[in-house]
């Protein structure tokens, strides 16, 4: 049985690793197909650009933010070719949009009285494209919140005034980048955006129209009814099923690797990618 985890972060985004450090701890967990797919960009696939190894596969992906009808959406984009130049021109449109972002997400944050020193922000990220999870770092160490999670609650969560998504380049958009790359356009997390079943259902039908291929029906571990649902989904709308951990770091929401297990009614994302199985 092949081990299979296509959503994963370093370093280069928001997780804890370096690429290799994140590798050797697939590899380390069994895993034989693997797709980084930080926060709008690739970076992480220089750092692994001579990687080859007989035990495990490295699909190269990326998830994309975007926003639609007033909610941030993720995309997972999987198998991609990285060096098409319509995926590397919107990847540094989306890389721009982040920095711009950053820099209102600073403003909005200390409208709401909040000290945010945006160099110190920078110096979190070290390097990295600076998320949300930057600015909540640093808010835990103003004593603004007790801890990351109280930060996205109270000031970066959905709705909330550090919750900034219009710099985003619209789905369609995004889908087309992938294609053209000539990858699949997966869409991340669905029972994440805690939408109504209705409005999950016109989110997916207007994937599918933009040419998304694909929806997550694992993330992590998810109870059994979660993945019924999203199974169930995945089948009526006539989209592959994909299956990623989401890992970040380390004793954090979910390992690499541990999932919970692939249902047998969707058809796998990675049928027709040639894996041996
Ligand atoms: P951004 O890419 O800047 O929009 O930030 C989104 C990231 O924030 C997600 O990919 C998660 O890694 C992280 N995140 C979202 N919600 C929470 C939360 N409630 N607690 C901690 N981290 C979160
Ligand atoms: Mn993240
Ligand atoms: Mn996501
Ligand atoms: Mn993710």
């Amino acid at each position: 049985m092949m081990k299979i985890d296509l959503h994963s972060h370093t370093h280069v985004s928001d997780g804890a690793l370096s690429p290799l450090e994140l590798v050797a701890r697939a590899k380390a967990n069994g895993v034989n197909v693997l797709s980084i797919t930080d926060h709008d960009t690739v970076g992480a696939y220089e750092d692994l650009a001579s990687y080859s190894d007989d035990v495990l596969t490295l699909v190269p992906g990326i998830e994309f933010s975007t926003q639609w009808r007033g909610v941030g959406v993720h995309v997972v984009g999987l198998n991609l070719t990285l060096d098409n130049a319509v995926l590397k021109s919107g990847v540094a449109s989306q890389e721009k949009a982040r920095s711009e972002r950053a820099e209102l997400i600073t403003e909005r944050l200390i409208k709401a009285r909040l000290p945010i020193d945006f160099k110190r922000v920078e110096e979190i990220a070290n390097g990295s494209n600076i998320g949300r999870p930057h600015f909540a770092q640093h808010l835990v160490e103003l004593g603004k919140v007790k801890n990351m999670a109280a930060a996205f609650k109270k000031y970066l969560g959905a709705g909330k005034a550090g919750d900034v998504k219009q710099c985003w380049a619209e789905l369609p958009q995004i889908v087309e980048w992938i294609v053209a790359a000539g990858g699949t356009a997966v869409l991340a997390h669905p029972l994440k955006y805690k939408m109504t079943r209705t409005k999950l259902s016109a989110l997916l039908d207007a994937f599918s129209e933009a040419g998304g291929r694909g929806m997550e029906v694992v993330s992590g571990h998810q109870t059994k009814d979660e993945t019924n649902v999203l199974s169930r989904l995945c089948v009526d709308k006539d989209l592959l099923g994909s299956c990623g951990s989401d890992f970040h770091q380390p004793s954090h929401w979910s390992e690499i690797g541990s999932m919970s297990a692939f249902p047998e009614v969707c058809e796998p994302v990675w049928s027709n990618w040639g894996l041996s199985a």
